[in-house]
C-alpha cells in the first residue's frame, strides 16, 4: 500500500542526525590493579571501566578497544564495567606496599556517565575508605566526583590522597569539539573549588596540550589562573600523545575543524607517537613560567593525613 500523507512525508525525510545509541556490559577481570612500567608516579592503576563515553578527539586509550578486536570508534559507544571490582580489590590490596603509588583513571574516565548507573569507582573508593596510609590519586574531567566527596574526605584523613581535574582550555566551544561529550570546563572548574573548599588537595591537568590548539601561552596562562583561583595547587603540562590509533580519530577531526594544521600535525607524529625534544623543552619552559607566576606545582602533594598507620595500627580492614 502507498504512503500517503503524513506518513508519505515522514518516510522521505532526509535524516538530519543519527543519534548515538550506546551499549554498556559488564566484563570479568582477573584483576583490577595494574602494574605500572618503571618510571610513572605511581606502581598501580585502576580503571573501573572500559571505554569512555566523553569521546573525546584525542584519546589515546582507544587502543584497549582494539585489543577486544574493536574500531577506534567503539571506544566511546561500547562500555564495560568490570565485574566485582570492589570484591578483587579487596583482595589484591593485601599483596600491595602501602608506598607504592595507586593512581584512579588513567586510561579511561572514572566518573563518565556509566558512573551514574553503575557506581564501580564509587565502591573502590569504599574500600580505600576503610584503609589507611595509602598514597593515592585519582584523576577525572568530570564534576561528578563531587558527588564522593564524602568518601574522598574520609580517604584523605588517613591517606595521601591527590586529586586531578583535567581541564585542557577555558574557552567552551572549544572543549565542546575536542571533548563532545565531557562536561565542559565551567563546571570541571567548579568542581576544583568545591573539592578545595572540602579540604582535598586537588590540581589541574591541561593535558594533552595540542599544538597550535591549546599550547599558546596566554590561553594556558588564563587557564592557570582561573585554576589557582579556584583552590588548585597544581598545575600538569603533558603534551599530546597520538598513537596511530588515535591518529585514526584525530586526523579527520583535524581535517574537518583546523584543515591548516592538518599537514604539520602529519609532520610532527610521521614517525613517532611522542613530539620531539625541541617541542617539548619549549613547552616544559612555558609551563615552568605559567607555575611560577602562579604559584602551582608540578605534581602530586605529600602531606601528612590527619590519621597516621603508626596511631591506628598497620591494617587493611
Ligand atoms: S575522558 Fe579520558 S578516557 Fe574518556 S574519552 Fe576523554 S581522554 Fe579518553
Amino acid at each position: 500500500m502507498a504512503l500517503v500523507g503524513i506518513a508519505r512525508l515522514a518516510s522521505q525525510s532526509p535524516l538530519l542526525e543519527a543519534k548515538r545509541t550506546v551499549q554498556y556490559f559488564e566484563i570479568p577481570t582477573r584483576s583490577v590493579l595494574n602494574r605500572t612500567k618503571p618510571n610513572m608516579p605511581f606502581r598501580w592503576t585502576i580503571n573501573p571501566y572500559r571505554g569512555c563515553e566523553f569521546g573525546c578527539k584525542y584519546c589515546y586509550a582507544r587502543y584497549t578497544h582494539e585489543f577486544m578486536e574493536m574500531a577506534p570508534e567503539d571506544f566511546e559507544d561500547k562500555i564495560y564495567a568490570k565485574a566485582a571490582a570492589a570484591h578483587l580489590l579487596r583482595q589484591e590490596l593485601a599483596g600491595v606496599d602501602r608506598k607504592d603509588g595507586i593512581a584512579i583513571g588513567t586510561a579511561t574516565d572514572p566518573y563518565q556517565p556509566a558512573e551514574r548507573r553503575y557506581g564501580r569507582t564509587r565502591s573502590i573508593l569504599e574500600v580505600f575508605a576503610r584503609g589507611r596510609g595509602r598514597h593515592l590519586g585519582l584523576i577525572t574531567k568530570s564534576d561528578l566526583i563531587v558527588r564522593d566527596i564524602d568518601l574522598l574526605r574520609e580517604i584523605a584523613r588517613a591517606n595521601v590522597l591527590n586529586l586531578h581535574l583535567t581541564i585542557t582550555t577555558l574557552d567552551e566551544k572549544l572543549a565542546r569539539l575536542l571533548e563532545p561529550r565531557a562536561p565542559r570546563p565551567g563546571l570541571r572548574l567548579e568542581a576544583v573549588r568545591r573539592l578545595a573548599a572540602a579540604g582535598l588537595v586537588v590540581g589541574v591537568n591541561p593535558n594533552p596540550i595540542m599544538p597550535g590548539i591549546t599550547d599558546d601561552e596566554p590561553s594556558l596562562d588564563r587557564l592557570a589562573q582561573a585554576c589557582r583561583e579556584a583552590g588548585a595547587v597544581a598545575f600538569g603540562g603533558g603534551p599530546l600523545f597520538l598513537q596511530p590509533c588515535a591518529q585514526k580519530v584525530f586526523f579527520p577531526f583535524l581535517e574537518r575543524e583546523f584543515p591548516h594544521l592538518l599537514p604539520r600535525y602529519r609532520q610532527l607524529y610521521a614517525r613517532s607517537a611522542y613530539l620531539g625534544r625541541e617541542y617539548k623543552d619549549a613547552l616544559a619552559a612555558r609551563i615552568g613560567r605559567i607555575r611560577e607566576r602562579h604559584g602551582l606545582s608540578a605534581g602530586y602533594a605529600e602531606y601528612k593525613p590527619e590519621i597516621q598507620v603508626e596511631e591506628q595500627g598497620n591494617l587493611f580492614e
